[in-house]
């Protein structure tokens, strides 16, 4: 059972920073519930002050131009970017991921700032924000600070939030011309959580060169995992198959996955060189395409 807390529901952000400031580590927020009220049932968080912000519609929204790229509301829901015809035009693999994230019906009520606040390393977006260069804008009373997605989650269930923070605002930068970005996730049925997952984006020049590249895995670590010294192996250089699978070869040394029921850490590291290699392929399909 759920153990005893007072509810606060703050009709506006400066209220619910303002409960936030003043109750601190004694408060969680709840937006949709979907992850906050299994960690409650199980009683590894036993919050005396919840305070839920699902009712701050101020934070629900999609906003996109081509000097700002694209910025979401922490508040939006998993099927409002799925569906959004914005980001299916400027952000296709963000739409493409939530298509794949658990059931509609957690899709209708999970929001994307909880879901990134969770920091389940087997969360699909911030890999994918990770691959796309995302920065997250985190609210406190009177304050403001950005932090790069692939820097917000600190260990697992964990995220650098300070005491009164919240994160508002997920920034995503328009990405440079001739750059592909793609996600797949290993799951035994459509829209399990992945035995492992991986984010790619390849950024060509004009020769087709590699000119940049993000690799992103989940379920690989602690935190979703920046892949670094697999990108540098495709940085610089015209990719070939020997490379991606040297790429999907060189992030598997950089996992330190869990073994659990789904798959042992050997056999998600086999499945990470799979997965980087075919993900990386279609990111740079969608580069030459671009
Ligand atoms: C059946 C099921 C299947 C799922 N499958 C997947 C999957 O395939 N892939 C995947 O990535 N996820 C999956 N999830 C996780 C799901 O995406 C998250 O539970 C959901 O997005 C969390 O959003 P929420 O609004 O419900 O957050 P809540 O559960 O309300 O909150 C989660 C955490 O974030 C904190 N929080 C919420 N909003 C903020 C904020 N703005 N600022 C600061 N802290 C905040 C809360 O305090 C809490 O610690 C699944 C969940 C379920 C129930």
């Amino acid at each position: 059972m759920i153990a005893a807390f007072e509810y606060f529901a703050p009709k506006t952000v400066k209220e619910a920073l303002s409960l936030l400031s003043k109750y601190k580590e004694e408060a969680k927020m709840i937006a949709g519930g979907q992850s906050m009220l299994v960690v409650m049932r199980q009683r590894l968080l036993t919050p005396e002050y919840v305070i839920d912000i699902k009712g701050l519609t101020t934070l629900e929204y999609i906003k996109y131009d081509d000097k700002q790229g694209l910025r979401i509301g922490a508040l939006t829901i998993h099927r409002d970017i799925e569906k959004s015809p914005v980001i299916q035009k400027h952000f296709g693999v963000l739409s493409e991921m939530e298509g794949n994230l658990a059931t509609i019906q957690t899709r209708n009520w999970g929001t994307i700032g909880g879901n990134l606040c969770h920091s389940d390393p087997a969360g699909d977006p911030a890999t994918v924000f990770i691959a796309l260069k995302a920065k997250f804008k985190l609210a406190s009373s009177g304050k403001e600070r950005i932090v790069e997605a692939d820097e917000f989650s600190t260990d697992y269930l964990e995220a650098d939030l300070k005491p009164g923070e919240m994160l508002a605002e997920i920034q995503v930068p328009t990405p440079a011309p001739h750059t592909g970005t793609a996600y797949e996730k290993l799951m035994v049925m459509k829209g399990d959580m992945g035995v492992v997952g991986a984010a790619v984006s390849i950024t060509l020049d004009s020769k087709d060169s590699c000119q940049d590249a993000r690799i992103a895995l989940s379920n690989c670590s602690s935190v979703p995992l920046r892949a670094k010294k697999a990108e540098k192996v495709l940085i610089g250089k015209t990719i070939n198959d020997g490379l991606l699978t040297k790429a999907g070869e060189v992030a598997a040394t950089e996992a330190t996955p869990p073994s659990d029921v789904h798959g042992s850490a050997e056999y998600r590291r086999e499945m990470v060189k799979v997965f980087v290699k075919r993900v990386a392929k279609l990111a740079l399909e969608r580069a030459k395409a671009a």
